[in-house]
């Protein structure tokens, strides 16, 4: 079975102020069955990671070399050498604002592989591909050029047009990407894929976590602004450890 995974993405919100709410995450995270994970902004990373507990901290994004001349960028191998055990790949906000395409993505996950630590790629349409009856076939072709060799990783379903709006799609369109998900894992990595864990996300809330988390190939959540607070994310955690 895939492990059932409750992970926030707090993107580029919290300074220092912001550790004690992660210790408040923290405390929730040592209630629940599930795993727990939170991936705050770099420059918290290292005390995130003190306070963490049984929360598994992760990075956001990471270069897809280990090191060299790339100013301002951060790598896998750093993010893991102060102690996070996930990278977010792929997210839609870096494929749009930076142009990251599915061959760089792979490159960062396989990264991720090679610092010993696990990436959540990440996958989504946009609203006009879903409108116009393309998202099994954008979801499909992103997630297998985004694969890397190794099954050792999280996939997240993103919709685009459901990231931070309050849409969420119906039970039906989470399914059917799901199942299309989850086959194309079993394709890939054989009997491997099904051991994968398939995160939804998008505007994932404790009011819709449980429904959500009943489709039978979703293993969990990627969330962002409910992320934020101990009391908006513990209630995900605890309806996935529920569910
Ligand atoms: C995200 O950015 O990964 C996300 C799911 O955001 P939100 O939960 O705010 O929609």
């Amino acid at each position: 079975m895939p492990r059932r995974i409750a992970a926030g993405n707090w993107k580029m919100n919290g300074t220092q102020a912001a550790l004690s709410e992660l210790a408040s995450i923290a405390a929730a995270a040592g209630e629940v069955s599930c795993t727990t994970i939170l991936c705050p902004p770099t420059t918290l990373l290292q005390a995130a990671v003190q306070s963490s507990g049984s929360l598994a901290i992760g990075g956001q994004n990471c270069h897809h070399e280990a090191t060299g001349a790339h100013t301002g960028d951060v790598s896998a191998q750093m993010l893991a050498d102060v102690g996070a055990q996930y990278v977010i790949v792929g997210h839609s906000e870096r494929r749009n604002s930076y142009a990251e395409s599915d061959a760089l993505v792979q490159a960062k996950a396989r990264a991720v592989l090679s610092a010993e630590i696990t990436p959540i790629i990440c996958i989504g349409e946009s609203i006009e591909q879903r409108e116009s009856g393309e998202t099994i076939s954008v979801i499909s072709t992103q997630l297998s050029a985004s694969l890397p060799t190794e099954a050792q990783i999280v996939v997240a379903y993103e919709p685009i047009w459901a990231i931070g709006t309050g849409l969420v799609p119906a039970i039906a369109q989470i399914t059917e990407v799901h199942d299309a998900l989850r086959a194309l894992l079993v394709k890939t990595y054989g009997a491997q894929g099904n051991e994968i864990s398939i995160l939804y996300g998008g505007s994932v809330k404790a009011s819709n976590a449980s429904e959500i988390f009943a489709v039978s190939n979703v293993n969990g959540a990627l969330v962002g602004g409910a992320s934020l607070k101990a009391v908006d994310f513990a209630p995900i955690m605890q309806a996935l450890s529920d569910s």
